[in-house]
């Protein structure tokens, strides 16, 4: 039977560059991590797709979810509800795939205290002039726009070391290979790996004299 499969929470500044590094890891390593589809009751914004960005649901719908126990985690972020679905995350990690969350702050202290287990990952740029930079670069937002952006990330920056590790996207390619470096690791850590220690040690017994 496959080793069961980690949680990976990643949670960054918009314009942090997670969205293209997720991608980029499932494209490259699309057997080792599943990515974990929210729900939300936000609206979808132009390009998003129904199933594949989110799960689009209306506030009834997400509070019966809510009552029948459908989400490992979920919170309320800027008047809107988000919430990581139980069932899918769970088949995937009986799967042995590492289930990667994007998910901000208050899910990502809800999944550890569920999961100790979990593995929590903050993505930033390298300084805050790169981050002005990519959000402006991206020409969709409104200078007023850009700015609350910029005003939300040195908000959540004061959360930035509740995390157990930073990953600076700094250049695509290093930050993707560090970040899939970061959660094979994981897989070695002795509290995942007790059963085999304990069976080595077990086999071993019998050269004691
Ligand atoms: P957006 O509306 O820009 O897509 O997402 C807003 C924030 O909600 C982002 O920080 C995103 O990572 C977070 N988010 C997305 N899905 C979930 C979820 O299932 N649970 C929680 N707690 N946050 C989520």
């Amino acid at each position: 039977m496959a080793e069961k499969g980690l949680l990976v929470i990643l949670s960054g500044f918009s314009g942090a560059g997670k969205g293209t590094l997720v991608r980029e890891l499932l494209r490259r390593y699309p057997e080792e991590y599943a990515l974990s589809v929210s729900a939300t009751t936000r609206h979808p914004r132009t390009g998003e797709t129904d199933g594949k960005d989110y799960f689009f649901v209306t506030k009834e719908r997400f509070e019966e979810l809510i009552g029948s126990d459908g989400f490992i985690e979920y919170a309320c972020y800027v008047g809107n509800y988000y919430g990581t679905p139980r069932e899918y995350v769970e088949h995937q990690r009986e799967l042995g795939k590492d289930v990667l969350l994007e998910i901000e702050i208050q899910g990502a202290r809800k999944v550890k205290e569920a999961f100790p287990e979990a593995v929590l990952i903050f993505i930033a740029p390298p300084d805050a002039g790169t981050l002005a930079e990519r959000l402006s670069g991206r020409g969709t937002e409104t200078p007023e726009q850009i700015a609350g952006r910029l005003k939300r990330a040195a908000e959540e920056s004061r959360c930035m070391q509740d995390y157990e590790y930073l990953l600076i996207n700094d250049d695509l390619d290093s930050a993707v290979e560090r970040l899939h470096d970061l959660i094979s690791v994981q897989h070695c850590r002795m509290e995942l790996n007790r059963l085999t220690a304990e069976r080595l040690s077990a086999e071993l017994s019998r050269y004691l004299s």
